[in-house]
């Protein structure tokens, strides 16, 4: 089962909900693996302290152009969607970050004058934390723009008899859409602020178009009616936990504390949220 934690931006509280959970359902008895899938800032690792065993290359296949074979016919850059290539009357400019490696400029060069190097865009790690439960987290190059590579590859080493937990990035971007894309549920993290509210709309309608079920969590929560609670009645959303805005709960978090570490009754907590989860879950839960 996959298990995508999303929320419409950074900051609401979606790595909490995440690691909380892995740990709930690990130390439960359900295999888990949290996934950090916030490439461009991973910081689950600070709460599980895993021990990495293994680190493997992301690379994407871009274009080198032999000048002494080019005759600058344009093919390649007419070709080209992305506009990573410009021909100039003395060479073809490659603007690497450009480059989605779709490779279809070497097809299409009528010369021949075009083949491939690799080029490493980010790093995925994985290990174990001390209690026994897979991790996994992806790394996006410094100024390297594009995270969607490494996502795909992380998502084709998920374990699929286990539960993966995975840490979404913020927003809903093209690699929050590439993470939350063929996962069983979307977990929808947000807080009671009308910035809450507008950016769990981007993130439900989002979930919505890729067909992905969803269900809300939300964080510091406050007791009553609120624009959240009416939302997610108008369009049938359940909120499956609520964490209350509470001065106890700020102080575990901001000093590194997970909340199931805190006390039985977060442990419980984040059970019942899965026991909401693997019934709305496209495979039908572990
Ligand atoms: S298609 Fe090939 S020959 Fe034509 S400009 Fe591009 S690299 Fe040069
Ligand atoms: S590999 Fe694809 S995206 Fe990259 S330069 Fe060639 S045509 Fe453009």
């Amino acid at each position: 089962m996959v298990i995508a934690v999303a929320a419409g931006k950074g900051g609401t509280g979606k790595t909490l909900v995440a690691v909380n959970l892995a740990l709930a359902l690990q130390r439960y008895g359900i295999e888990t693996t949290l996934v950090d899938a916030d490439v461009e800032e991973p910081n689950d690792h600070l709460f599980v302290k895993p021990a990495i065993s293994t680190r493997k290359e992301v690379t994407v296949a871009i274009p080198r152009v032999d000048e002494e074979l080019c005759d600058r016919c344009g093919e390649c850059s007419t070709f080209c969607a992305y506009g990573a290539l410009a021909t100039t009357p003395d060479r073809v400019i490659v603007f690497d970050d450009l480059c989605h490696g779709c490779g279809g400029c070497a097809l299409v060069c009528p010369a021949g004058a075009i083949s491939e190097v690799e080029r490493v865009i980010g790093t995925i790690e994985e290990g174990r934390t001390p209690e026994g439960m897979a991790f996994m987290r992806g790394l996006l190059e410094i100024g390297e723009p594009k995270a969607t590579p490494i996502i795909s590859a992380m998502k084709e080493s998920l374990d699929p008899a286990v539960v993966n937990v995975v840490d979404c990035g913020p927003g809903t971007g093209c690699a929050v859409m590439g993470t939350v894309h063929g996962s069983d549920v979307c977990v929808m993290v947000t807080e009671p602020t009308p910035f809450g509210l507008h950016d769990m709309d981007m993130a439900v309608r989002m979930a919505e178009a890729l067909g992905v079920p969803s269900l809300v969590v939300v964080n510091k929560d406050i007791p009553g009616d609120t624009e959240v609670k009416r939302f997610c009645a108008e369009h049938g959303l359940e909120i499956a936990l609520s964490i209350p805005f509470s001065l106890e709960t700020a102080r575990l978090t901001s000093s590194g504390v997970n909340l199931v570490d805190s006390g039985e009754e977060w442990s419980d907590a984040f059970l019942s949220l899965y026991g909401r989860i693997a019934p709305l879950a496209r495979s039908g839960g572990a």
